[in-house]
This record gives structure tokens, C-alpha cells and sequence, in this order.
């Protein structure tokens, strides 16, 4: 069982589960909500409703159940891709409304950054045909040439990170010679149904290895969190 508090190695950083609200049973409950009924243990029926709810595209009460999580040490390049994942919270009853899947960001217009970069596990060979695309277990010939190039030029750009705000230049202009492999931390609360969405498309040998990688954590935990209703969700045909 997990529990508040608990961490996710992330490459050199870490997914954190900061609290949640719901189950399967908070599915069950909101669905059998209709009939003024509710459950109290999530029975082989439940889960039935469950099954039935993803395959007709009864999702509101999937998104009771909602999960903050704390994203630490993560590249800006993945980062990017995540923030297009942006529909998140709904409610079930009264008038439709949406709001925005909830971001707080560490802000670098406060903060003077430290020199902290995304280092890959290795550099991996461009797909031949997935114009998008790497092998994940495929590194170039000259590794260590791409490393040292890699190196030389996150640490080139801190340097003239500090030289501008040694010139006076206020951070939020000085951060701009940043690289996308600065890493960065964030909250993200996201209902069940965007983090199975989430899932769907970035744990797929489609996307970016980096963010099949979290893809692969977020799985971890709301399977946990809900295995049925997860279960369910990723099973159905959109
Ligand atoms: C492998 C891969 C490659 C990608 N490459 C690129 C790329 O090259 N360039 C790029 O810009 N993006 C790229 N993306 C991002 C992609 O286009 C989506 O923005 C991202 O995957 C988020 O998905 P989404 O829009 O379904 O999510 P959300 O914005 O969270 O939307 C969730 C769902 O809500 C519904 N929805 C959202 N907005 C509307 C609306 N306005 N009207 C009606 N329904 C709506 C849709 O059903 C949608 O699937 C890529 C994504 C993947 C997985």
C-alpha cells in the first residue's frame, strides 16, 4: 500500500506523492450517486460498474479521485512536453466546468538558480524511421565525445547565467541562456482520468524515453491509488 510522503526515483530526481483524495470505491460511489445509493467495500459488482463505466465513456466520477504529486529534478525538456497535458479537473453534477490541470513551478524570476542539469544515462542513436524517435537501448559510437560536448556546454551556459546577473541583469531575463536539460520542480494535481490519459500516450515506445520513464511512475502509483478504475481506463478504446 502506498502512503503520503512516499518517493519515486526519477533519473537524478524524484516523484513524490503529496496527498490524494479517492478510490475505486470514490468511482462507484459518485456513479451509484444517480440511484441515491452508495458502497462501503468495493464488491465484484463495483467493479463491474467500473468496467462499465470506462468501455461507455461514463467518465466524470473518475475524476473524484485526484492525485498530488511533487515532480523534483526534472528537465525542462520533458517538462514542456508535460504541460500540454492539460485537462484535468471536472465535476460530476451541475453545470459543466473545467479548469486547467493545477501547476506550481519553482520560478526563476525569485529564485537564483543553482547549476543543476539533467544528465541522460547515455545518448541514444536518432530512430531510423521515427522521425521523433530514439532506441532506447541504443547509444551513439563516440559516447564519450557526445558527453563531453554535452558537458561542456550546460556548464558553459551556467557560467554566462552568472555573468549576466553579475552585470546587474534581473533573473528573468539572465535564466533565458538556460538549457531545456535544467531541471526544475513542480506540483501537479491531475484527476484519474488525465493521469491515465497521461499514461496512454507518453508510456509509449512513441514518445520520448525520458517521459515514457515518468509515464512508467505515475502508472505505478495510481494503480495503487485505484487498480480497478486504472485497469479500466487504460483498456477502454477512446
Ligand atoms: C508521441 C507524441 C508526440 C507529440 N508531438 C508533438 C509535437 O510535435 N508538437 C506538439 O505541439 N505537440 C506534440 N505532442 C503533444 C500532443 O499534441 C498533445 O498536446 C498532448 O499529447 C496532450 O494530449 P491531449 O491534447 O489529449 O491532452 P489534454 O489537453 O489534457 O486534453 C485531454 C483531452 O481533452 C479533450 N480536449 C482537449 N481540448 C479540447 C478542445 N479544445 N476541444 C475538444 N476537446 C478537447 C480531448 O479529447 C483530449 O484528448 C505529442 C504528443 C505525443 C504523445
Amino acid at each position: 500500500m502506498i502512503s503520503k510522503g512516499q518517493i519515486w526515483k526519477y533519473y537524478d530526481g524524484s516523484v513524490t506523492i503529496s496527498d490524494w483524495m479517492g478510490n475505486d470505491l470514490t468511482v462507484v460511489n459518485a456513479a451509484r450517486v444517480s440511484f441515491g445509493k452508495s458502497s462501503s467495500e468495493l464488491a465484484e459488482k463495483d467493479e463491474k460498474l467500473i468496467n462499465y463505466l470506462a468501455v461507455n465513456h461514463h467518465l466524470s466520477p473518475f475524476r473524484h479521485i485526484q492525485v498530488s504529486l511533487i515532480l523534483a529534478g526534472i528537465p525542462e525538456i520533458v517538462m514542456r512536453q508535460l504541460y500540454k497535458h492539460q485537462v484535468g479537473v471536472a465535476y460530476t453534477s451541475g453545470e459543466f466546468r473545467e479548469v486547467a490541470t493545477c501547476w506550481n513551478e519553482i520560478s526563476g524570476r525569485y529564485v537564483e538558480f543553482e547549476p543543476d542539469f539533467f544528465q541522460p544515462r547515455s545518448f541514444r542513436k536518432q530512430h531510423d524511421k521515427n522521425k521523433q524517435g530514439s532506441y532506447r537501448d541504443k547509444a551513439v559510437d563516440n559516447e564519450a565525445e557526445a558527453i563531453a560536448i554535452y558537458r561542456e556546454s550546460v556548464a558553459s551556459s551556467f557560467d554566462n547565467y552568472k555573468k549576466l546577473l553579475d552585470l546587474g541583469v534581473c533573473k528573468e531575463q539572465a535564466r533565458m541562456v538556460l538549457p531545456l536539460s535544467f531541471k526544475t520542480s513542480v506540483i501537479w494535481t491531475a484527476s484519474l482520468e488525465a493521469l491515465v490519459h497521461f499514461v496512454k500516450l507518453r508510456d509509449h515506445e512513441s514518445a520520448q524515453v525520458e517521459i515514457q520513464d515518468l509515464a512508467k511512475i505515475v502508472h505505478d502509483i495510481i494503480k495503487e491509488i485505484a487498480p480497478v478504475s486504472t485497469k479500466a481506463l487504460l483498456e477502454r478504446k477512446s
